[in-house]
């Protein structure tokens, strides 16, 4: 794999573009906030690419049901580290299901892999970063990846 360094919004706005047909098929709305465009990391961008698409396509996933709902996509920065966040307006997590959404396999959907979110958090841990979620069920789930930024 190959490791460079590049500013986040780079590998997001590829991500926009690829999810971007889909969001607007399901009648859904994307919203990109880029408060820290200048930030750098160190990233394998095709598997960071893949991230936030499997995050997005879960997010669109969940709302798909609902029929209308926004994601939006935030982009800033914490101290050291640069942040993700993935929020949606779809169905939420169950409680119970919290502690097993990381897991291989585990999914509640009918045609479901459950291999997403274990391909991300391992994608994440490789690059130094952390991936975080939380959820209310029945008003949406925000999914966070954070990075080490790369000072130049
Ligand atoms: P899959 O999408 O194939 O089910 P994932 O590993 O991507 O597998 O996700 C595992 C499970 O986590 C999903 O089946 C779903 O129950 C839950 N999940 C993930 N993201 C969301 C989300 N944004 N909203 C609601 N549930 C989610
Ligand atoms: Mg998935």
């Amino acid at each position: 794999s190959s490791y460079r360094i590049h500013s986040l919004h780079e590998c997001l706005q590829k991500v926009v573009y690829l999810t971007g047909p889909k969001v607007s098929d399901l009648g859904l709305r994307l919203v990109y906030v880029d408060n820290k465009s200048d930030m750098k990391v160190r990233i394998d961008m095709s598997k960071m690419v893949q991230v936030f698409v499997n995050i997005l396509n879960n997010a669109l996933e969940s709302m798909a049901g609902i029929g209308s709902g926004t994601v939006t996509l935030r982009l800033s920065q914490e101290g050291p580290r640069v942040v993700v966040e993935v929020q949606d307006t779809g169905e939420g997590i169950r409680a119970q299901d919290m502690k097993q959404i990381f897991n291989p396999f585990f999914t509640t959907k009918v045609e479901g892999t459950g291999l997403g979110l274990p391909i991300c958090k391992k994608i994440v841990q490789d690059h130094g970063g952390e991936i975080e979620v939380s959820s209310s069920p029945g008003l949406g789930t925000t999914f966070s990846v954070s990075l080490p930024a790369v000072s130049d």
